[in-house]
């Protein structure tokens, strides 16, 4: 989608800081971090979101987040991911992602 603000970045069309990619997934600093550690991992192939995530994508974001998680040195002390859907969910680019986020003890509660 040639719209679409991740698939712009996964193209290479939009920079980025990229973390990690392979032929599935493509993975990259949030602009605006929440925390230490704030990777956006998304699949190269645009799904609008996690509605539209099948299985052998589901597969590839948590291989992701295993292999991410190692490399950002957050493994053993813990991590949070989210993937915000809709409206009410708060998602504001409308193309699958996790957010991964670590490298501090994150709030416990959502409101
Ligand atoms: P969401 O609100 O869950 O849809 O998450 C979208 C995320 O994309 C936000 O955390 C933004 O800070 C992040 N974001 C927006 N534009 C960029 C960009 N060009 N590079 C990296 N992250 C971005």
């Amino acid at each position: 989608m040639s719209d679409c603000l991740f698939c712009r970045i996964v193209a290479g069309e939009i920079p980025s800081n990229k973390v990690y990619e392979n032929d599935k997934v493509f993975a990259f600093r949030d602009i605006n971090p929440q925390a230490p550690v704030h990777v956006l991992i998304v699949p190269k192939r645009h799904k609008d979101n996690i509605l539209a995530c099948d299985a052998d994508t589901a597969a590839a974001l948590t291989d992701a987040v295993r292999v991410i998680a190692a490399q950002e040195g957050v493994e053993k002390s813990g991590f949070r991911v989210v993937s915000n859907c809709g409206k009410d969910g708060a998602q504001s680019v409308n193309h699958l992602h996790l957010h991964l986020m670590g490298g501090k003890t994150l709030p416990g509660r959502m409101a």
